[in-house]
This record gives C-alpha cells, structure tokens and sequence, in this order.
C-alpha cells in the first residue's frame, strides 16, 4: 500500500483524480501511468452528432486531457433520436456548445476547445497539427477524405468511423506508421454523387450510432494507451439486423493515390474528392 502510495504520489494526482479514475487505474494494462497517459493526451472530433455523441462523452469520462470538438450545426429535434449528448433543452443551440456542457458536466476537470465551423480544406490542416489522434464522426464523404489525407500528410493516427441504415464500419488509419493502410486503399475515392443515401434521406437506426461510436472511443483509447491489437489494418462491420460483427483484414494498396509508392495526391489542395 506504501509503494502504491508513492507511485501515485509521483504521478501527480490529486485525491479527486485518484478516486475518479479508481477503476482504470485498478487495470494493469492502464494504471497511473496509462491515466496519466490519457490526461496528457490530445484528441481532436470531427462532428459533435451520433458518433461524436458516445465518443465525446467516454473520453470526457476517461479523462482525455484535451477534447477538440469541430462543427458547424445547430441542435436540431430531429437529431435527439440518436445524438445523446444533447438535450431538448438544447434545440438550436451549437452542437459544439451543447457537447462542451454535457462533457464538462461529466468531468470538469478537462480542457475543451470548440471551433465553430466546417472542417475545410481552409482549416483542417491547422486544426489537425495541435492533436495526436483525430477522431472523424463525420456523415459525408468529403469530410472523411480530407480528414484521410490531411491525417497522413501530418502523420496523425485517425479513427473513423461511419453509420448508414443498420450497418456501421470504423477502422484506424497510421499509415505513416509500419506500412499501415489509409482510408483510400480501401476505398480510393468517394462514390458518384447521390450514389450513397445520407442518413438523413435512408434513415440511421439510434442505437447503432452509440454502439459505433463507443467502439470508437475504445480503439481511440487503446491508441493513446498503445495496449492490446491496434485496429489499423482491419476494417469492424457491424450489422444490427443479424447481430452480426465481422472484422475484416484491409491490405495496404501499393497503388493508393495517397500512400503509394507513386503517390498523385502529394499536398491538400481544392481535391474534388473534398466536395
Ligand atoms: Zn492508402
């Protein structure tokens, strides 16, 4: 007990840390140092909705030091079925707003920066330099390429993630890391428009964006904490109809426009891919 004393005395926590994180620290694989980790550490989210939600809300708990929260929306009604992080009180308030209160009302004792706008090629890049681990709950397409490629030029690992319907997808992408893949091996440009319903015209059944998004927050902790089987290079379909969750292998394309070996993507620029 004596020695356990110390330790945590080195780490620096207060009494009020030391209870609140109890449970992890009890974990070996995590402990004071992995909690001292995830208090350090610096994570940047792409859209406060479905998966932002859940996501937002776990790290917050978790203690993640630094919480970066980028959006443009207002609450809206229609978002409460599956955005739980915001309330009926909240109706057109800024998301950004909204989620600051509800995480810091969880865990006062983090640091949360909201930026008001739209993830652009205009800003992405500036946002992303001040993070280790973005975090992409956006619903479009050309918000997950520029996150994609803004990532992989700045060499920031990134968790993304997607729900449509009744099926969810999330993978980590470092591919600036042992030969990893990024989201363009798997799928090297977004689909022609109008392809692809948005969740808004198909429809997205609630309570997959919070089981989604919480398997997000996990692998973003696990990168943090750099325990158990990274999720770079696989690919996690989840199917809420037949219950079924599959994790498939993803190979690195040595043709992928980005992070090939003759790459046609060198910088950001206005790429149509982000439109
Ligand atoms: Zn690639």
């Amino acid at each position: 007990m004596g020695q356990q004393e110390k330790k945590m005395s080195d780490l620096d926590f207060t009494e009020e840390e030391i209870e609140r994180y109890a449970r992890h620290i009890t974990l070996p694989q995590v402990g004071g140092i992995g909690q001292r980790k995830l208090m350090n550490a610096k994570v940047l989210i792409i859209g406060a909705g479905g998966l932002g939600s859940p996501l937002l809300l776990y790290l917050a708990a978790a203690g993640v030091g630094t919480i970066g929260i980028i959006d443009d929306d207002k609450v809206e009604l229609s978002n409460l079925q599956r955005q739980i992080i915001h309330s009926n009180a909240n109706i057109n308030a800024y998301k950004t707003d909204s989620a600051k209160e509800a995480i810091l009302a969880i865990n006062p004792n983090i640091n949360v920066v909201t930026y008001k706008e739209k993830f652009s090629i205009n800003n992405a890049e500036n946002l992303v330099k001040d993070y280790e681990i973005i975090a992409d709950g956006s619903d479009n397409f050309g918000t997950r390429f520029l996150a994609n490629d803004v990532c992989f030029f700045a060499k920031k690992t990134l968790v993304s993630a997607a729900i449509l319907r009744f099926e969810g997808q999330i993978s980590t992408y470092s591919p600036h890391k042992d030969a990893n893949c990024c989201y363009r091996c798997l799928w090297p440009e977004p689909p022609p428009k109008g392809l692809i319903a948005s969740c808004g015209e198909a429809g997205v059944f609630g309570a997959l964006a919070g089981s989604i998004g919480s398997i997000q927050s996990i692998e973003i902790l696990k990168e943090i904490l750099g325990i158990g089987k990274s999720l770079n290079n696989y690919l996690i379909i989840f199917d809420t109809l037949s219950a079924e969750m599959r994790k498939v292998k993803i190979n690195k394309d040595d043709n992928c426009k980005l992070c090939g070996s003759k790459p046609k993507i060198t910088k950001i620029n206005n790429h149509k891919d982000y439109s």
